[in-house]
């Protein structure tokens, strides 16, 4: 292994524990997974832990993690790596997948449904019980060892028919669903986070509760744990629950005027 590439897979191991509860057996589950070398799953909404969640499991299995956040023009290629071409000469450059692969680390490819579809030759190979990567450019077929894993993670409530998770695609993978934390859990959570006590942490995850039955009136999601983690990050900071509840949550949620005004009241019912 060279210096450079040793380096820079040094930059993704997680040094400290990641503060992470819970939801159920999600841990138990990942770390099965990670000893039978199967690739994971994660499915559920924005902003409800499954970053943090991966976070974890890379320290409890003492391993680097390497994330990608997948958008639309992500290409095989930029999974894979490329030559750069310096003065006259032409250097490899590994991508995220073939760092993963060659040093045994954790491949998290965040919103897998936004890449574009050719990443499918490489992660089904990798995915499956051939766990190799073919390198086309480089005329190599890398074998994974057994530290590495392959993670994924997708929204089903954003999939529309043409952003969906193919059957061939999906029935690679041990499925973790993750929802928002149950009330006490995620209470907890916002307080622990966001530095703020229990009570008004309690009351925060009252006002999610409401905004995510919002959905059936046209609201795209309800606010996630992360929003409330922020409005409780402005409540530090000394700002009035007002304007900490509509910067920090509400205007974030939607840009409809009604929805806006049924989330204003709801902020007025609860403090
Ligand atoms: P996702 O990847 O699902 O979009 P994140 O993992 O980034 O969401 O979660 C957003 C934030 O919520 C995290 O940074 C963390 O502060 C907090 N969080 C959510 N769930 C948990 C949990 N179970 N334990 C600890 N923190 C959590």
């Amino acid at each position: 292994m060279n210096t450079s590439n040793q380096q820079r897979i040094e930059e993704y191991r997680v040094l400290s524990e990641p503060f992470y509860l819970p939801q159920g057996n999600e841990v138990e589950l990942a770390l099965a997974a990670a000893r039978e070398q199967l690739p994971l799953l994660l499915k559920g909404p924005t902003g409800c832990g499954k970053t943090r969640f991966m976070r974890y499991i890379a320290w409890r299995l003492g391993r680097p993690l390497i994330t990608v956040s997948c958008h639309d023009d992500l290409s095989t290629s930029d999974l894979i790596g490329r030559y750069l071409v310096k003065g006259m000469e032409a250097m490899w450059l590994d991508g995220p997948l073939t760092l993963a692969v060659r040093h045994g680390a954790i491949c998290y490819l965040d919103e897998i449904v936004e890449a574009r579809k050719d990443t499918t030759v490489v992660i089904h190979p990798l995915a499956d019980d051939r766990r190799e990567l073919p390198v086309e450019k480089l005329g190599m077929i890398y074998a994974a060892p057994a530290e590495f894993m392959l993670a994924v993670s997708y929204n089903p409530g954003y999939q529309s028919v043409l952003k969906d998770l193919k059957p061939s695609t999906r029935q690679r993978f041990v499925s973790l669903s993750f929802s928002y934390p149950r009330p006490d859990l995620e209470s907890r959570i916002v307080m622990s986070e966001g530095k703020i006590d229990e009570p008004l942490a309690a009351r925060l995850v009252r006002l999610a509760g409401m905004t995510r039955s919002l959905k059936e009136s046209g609201l795209a999601e309800g606010a996630s744990t992360r929003l409330l983690i922020q409005a409780a990050q402005l409540l530090r900071q000394g700002l009035d629950i007002r304007s900490a509840c509509r910067a920090g949550i509400i205007e974030s949620l939607t840009d409809d005027p009604e929805l806006l005004e049924a989330m204003e009241e709801m902020v007025q019912s609860i403090f």
